[in-house]
């Protein structure tokens, strides 16, 4: 069975001594957030991860989700339980706004906590991950009369919501989306149509579920400029929020899937349904983004969660199992054999899982602040700046974290060798779980098209040129600091080499597109691993400053290590993407269809 400990310790470190999120005291709702009131709430949050959410995360592996004739759907033993635990804690709107019922608390707080949750139980934390979701889309699109109704209930877990842009013939292309939306003459739609891989379409955890719908005005215009974002509840509620008639939306089947069984997978058949426009008509995919960013961030973290809690468990593993011995000689000769962790085969995936989960965690939670300041800071200047590195960083982290990840818990998995591969210590459970994250909220292949074909250019490239210009400043600020040019060198290099390739992209892409699709997903993975080099020099940073005041110890040694062994054996990877983009599309394309 596996264990889980959330590492509360790093995450305190990283915000309060690598990002200095103290910094923005002066934005609403940071102030609250001292120092020890987060490391209380993040206390909090471990008990609930550890104790009542991990051990869960096998029963809905094996047990699943079932469909009943009825059409209602049950959730895995225990988890309607951990469910009301989740609710009465508060933490679904922790970070949710204070005026609809929720704390206020910074996001990255939020994204600190669900980084613990989707390692206890990447499954069953769906279902309040997407009500989240639904809580930014409509506080930022829907009418005063929208936020009324359904903001408290979904911020106080009352209620659920759902993501629904998947139809049969279109996930990546929703332009060709066919659900209708029928005007009534009282200002409502009958929505028509079936949706099918709805996440938590169906559950017995809330009493209602607000589901936002895409879906097309009768008379719109073909392709992603007709269509519209609906709110259609399961239920319909009244102004108070005492819920009324049963609306015609069902869950038809669930779909059996590789993993997160825990979470329901639905077939949504809406015949009629009543729903409600939210924002303009036709603005539906642009309201629909909200959505769609939050959950993509959502989804790279789940990337790093997987890792983490599969690195736990692989160094468990890896100390206790007697395997060979040292090559440099027996280091336990008083048993039958050394413990595997003694080879350097087992450190070198130890080291690649752990120099990715602890910058990552730098990574994700420094963007989740800027995301922050995008919604909170009242200079405009500094909301534009944010929402740029925003904008930019999320491809790359939903993206590089999720590829990444998966192939992390495929490294754990390997370390319990034989018994990596039987169900029994639950490893392949998480390779399992990790697989989705680089599937849904966009395929990984249209986020690097994302990053490659609008990102880039962007404003005219502002984004890109302000992060080049962070990353380049901090080298050149580090310039005579001996001790730090183990990293800064090799950073200055990968930067190097992600410069050229956006540089290559403007000289041969604009007039051969298939050079940027063919080169697209190596950019995203460079783009990631500079971005996680960079995470480890400030990380290297805030060690070496706290080592000053405290004598540091073992942590800023290991840090360091972890650091070089990030620069030495994950970064030089940037080098061939490189060359993979500069070779172009000529080789990929060259084969017509037939020839396959
Ligand atoms: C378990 C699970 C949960 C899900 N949850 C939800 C949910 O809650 N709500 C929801 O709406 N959807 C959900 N989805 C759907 C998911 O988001 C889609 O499966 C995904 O976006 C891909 O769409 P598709 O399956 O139609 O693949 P397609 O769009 O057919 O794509 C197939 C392949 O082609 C590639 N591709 C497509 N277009 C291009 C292009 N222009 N250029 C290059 N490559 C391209 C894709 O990257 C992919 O590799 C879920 C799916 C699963 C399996």
């Amino acid at each position: 069975m596996p264990t889980y400990r959330a590492p509360v310790d790093e995450t305190l470190f990283v915000l309060n001594d690598v990002l200095h999120v103290a910094r923005y005291n002066n934005l609403p709702g940071f102030a609250e957030a001292t120092p020890d009131l987060a490391a209380a709430v993040l206390g909090e949050a471990a008990k609930l991860c550890e104790d009542v959410l991990t051990p869960l995360n096998r029963v809905g592996d094996k047990e699943g989700c079932k469909h009943h004739a009825d059409g209602s759907v049950t959730t895995p033993p225990g988890f309607k339980d951990a469910y009301n635990k989740l609710v009465a804690g508060g933490w679904v709107g922790a970070s949710a706004p204070v005026e609809f019922g929720g704390q206020g608390l910074p996001m990255f707080l939020t994204v600190a906590i669900r980084e613990f949750m989707y390692s206890s139980n990447i499954a069953f934390t769906m279902y309040s991950s997407l009500a989240l979701g639904a809580v930014a889309t409509i506080y930022d699109h829907g009418s005063e009369e929208q936020k009324a109704r359904y903001l408290p209930k979904l911020i106080s877990g009352e209620w659920s919501g759902t993501m629904n842009l998947t139809e049969p013939h279109c996930g990546t292309d929703l332009g060709q989306l066919r659900c209708r939306a029928t005007p009534q003459a009282d200002g409502s739609y009958r929505i028509s149509g079936t949706k099918i891989f709805i996440s938590a379409g169906e559950h017995d955890l809330t009493s209602n579920i607000v589901h936002l719908v895409l879906a097309r005005i009768d008379g719109a215009p073909a392709g992603t400029k007709g269509i519209s974002l609906f709110i259609v509840p399961k239920i319909l509620p009244a102004a108070d929020g005492t819920l009324g008639a049963r609306n015609t939306v069902s869950c038809g089947s669930i779909e059996q899937k590789m993993g997160i069984h825990g979470n329901a997978t639905c077939v949504m058949n809406y015949d009629g349904a009543i729903g409600w426009l939210v924002g303009a008509p036709h603005r539906g995919l642009y309201a629909m983004f909200t959505m769609m960013n939050a959950a993509r961030l959502s989804v790279g973290l789940q990337g790093l969660s997987l890792s983490e809690v599969a690195y736990q468990n692989a160094v468990a593993y890896a100390k206790e199992r007697l395997a060979g011995r040292a090559l440099s000689g027996a280091k336990f000769p008083d048993k039958a054999a050394d413990p595997i962790i003694v080879h350097p085969d087992i450190r070198r995936m130890l080291m690649t899982m752990r120099s990715f989960n602890e910058a990552a965690r730098a990574l994700v939670l420094w963007t989740a602040l800027r995301g922050d300041i995008a919604r909170r800071s009242a200079d405009p200047r500094e909301r534009e700046a944010a929402d740029d590195h925003m904008g930019l960083l999320t491809p790359v982290i939903k993206g590089a974290f999720t590829e990444l990840g998966f192939a992390n818990t495929v490294l754990a998995q390997q370390i319990f060798g034989g018994h990596g591969y039987i169900a029994e210590h639950g490893m392949e459970q998480f390779v399992r779980d990790a697989r989705i994250s680089m599937i849904y909220e966009g395929a990984n292949g249209v986020q690097a098209l994302d990053l490659v074909g609008r990102k880039l250019s962007k404003d005219g490239g502002r984004a890109l040129r302000a992060f080049f210009s962070e990353v380049s400043g901090y080298i050149k600020e580090r310039e005579a600091d001996d001790a730090m040019s183990a990293l800064t060198k090799p950073l200055g290099n990968a930067l190097s080499d992600l410069q050229q390739a956006s540089l290559w992209f403007a000289q041969n892409a604009l007039g051969r597109p298939d050079n940027a699709g063919a080169g697209a997903t190596d950019y995203m993975q460079m783009f990631g691993l500079v971005a996680l080099a960079y995470m480890w020099c400030l990380i290297v940073d805030a060690v070496k400053a706290k080592a000053l005041g405290d004598g540091g110890g073992m942590r800023a040694n290991d840090k360091q290590v972890l650091a070089r062994f990030f620069m030495e054996r994950m970064l030089p990877a940037t080098a061939t993407h490189l060359m993979r983009i500069k070779a172009g599309a000529d080789s990929t394309m060259a084969l017509p269809a037939e020839s396959f």
